[in-house]
């Protein structure tokens, strides 16, 4: 702001505009962060009229422009994907040294080219640097260090998202809940280690069968459960049973049988995650208590109307 002023009182008034531009994306980007929860343009404004502004002052003002240019070249890697922020910088880099060269004696414009390309080198590296970190910090939250199935952090969104997708556009999904049968005996007998090794072998076998975009959790000691997204009832009881299958058929390490028992449940309308889940939780307990080792399909619950319609949930037929 005060350089917007300082600006016009030494009567540049190009640059004068692109400076109150620059302030009033910064507003623009602030208040459709805090009211809405997105960026205004997706943030890639900031970058267009800061290297404009930065090239032009330095055409206008000589060295002082230059001064701008080391933040602006470093902050477009923190505010754009690597390959835009890439490209963005060799323009910049390229324009800056142009009017280095037509602005400042030779020898000047060397080092200012050079001292650029160096910030911005050193910037790329610790953008990717932050960003190879930032990954494996999600994948260390996200997933399950044993068998590298999802854990419970980004169930709830998960489920949550396929719930919308069958509000909005009918499209359905199922989920699948395994658990292992008498593990604990197991444990007892094998040890833990051995309780380990198979926990891993048995999600290797599941994996085996998956699709790319099934999700498998880990969401307990031997209990997962399989997000199958499009996939109706009868398609996931089959999915089911071919598991169950690959568990149970094979000894697990040459002579430990395992068996598991299974339920499925496909999404109804008008039901929250919890809803979802505990249809399938409470299924997965028949089976248990049926005799193990088999699959039980979850009873559509009712679907409910909206929460603000005031009409009664309306029971849906199998
Ligand atoms: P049920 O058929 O009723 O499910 O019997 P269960 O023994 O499988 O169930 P229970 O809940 O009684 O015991 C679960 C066992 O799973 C207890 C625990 O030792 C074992 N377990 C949980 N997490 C792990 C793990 O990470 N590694 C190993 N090796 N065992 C685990
Ligand atoms: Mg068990
Ligand atoms: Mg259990």
């Amino acid at each position: 702001m005060p350089m917007v002023v300082l600006q016009w009182l030494e009567g540049h008034h190009l640059l004068t505009v692109f400076l109150s531009l620059l302030c009033l994306n910064a507003v623009a980007v602030m208040s459709f962060l805090h009211f809405r929860g997105s960026y205004f343009l997706k943030g890639r404004l900031f970058p267009l009229l800061a290297i404009i502004s930065a090239v032009y002052s330095t055409s206008i003002n000589g060295h002082i422009g230059v001064y701008w240019a080391y933040p602006i070249t470093t902050v477009l890697f923190f505010l754009l994907p690597m390959r835009e922020a890439l490209t963005s910088n060799v323009i910049f880099l390229l324009l800056m040294a142009g009017v280095a060269f037509i602005t400042f004696p030779e020898a000047n414009a060397w080092r200012i080219s050079f001292s650029l390309i160096l910030t911005c080198l050193f910037a790329m590296v610790f953008a990717r640097l932050v960003g190879k970190i930032q990954r494996e910090l999600v994948r260390l939250a996200t997933t399950d260090p044993l068998t590298g199935c999802l854990n419970r952090s980004q169930l709830a969104d998960l489920l949550n998202n396929q719930i919308q997708l069958r509000e909005r556009y009918e499209r359905v999904s199922s989920l699948v809940l395994i658990d292992l049968d008498f593990f604990k005996a197991i444990n007892d007998q094998w040890g833990h280690l051995a309780g380990d090794k198979i926990l891993k072998e048995m999600v290797a076998r599941i994996r085996e069968r998956l699709r790319e975009t099934d999700q498998l959790f880990r969401i307990g000691g031997e209990e997962f459960m399989i997000l199958l997204p499009e996939t109706r009832l009868k398609d996931a009881e089959h999915l089911a049973n071919q598991l169950l299958l690959t568990i149970r058929s094979k000894p697990f390490f040459s002579d430990i049988l395992v068996t598991a028992s299974f339920s499925v449940a496909e999404v109804c309308r008008g039901e929250t995650w919890s809803v979802w889940l505990n249809r399938a939780d409470q299924a997965l307990y028949e089976a248990k208590t049926k005799g193990r080792n088999r699959v039980e399909i979850a009873p559509k619950s009712p679907s409910m109307a909206p929460m603000d319609s005031g009409h009664l949930p309306t029971p849906t037929t199998r």
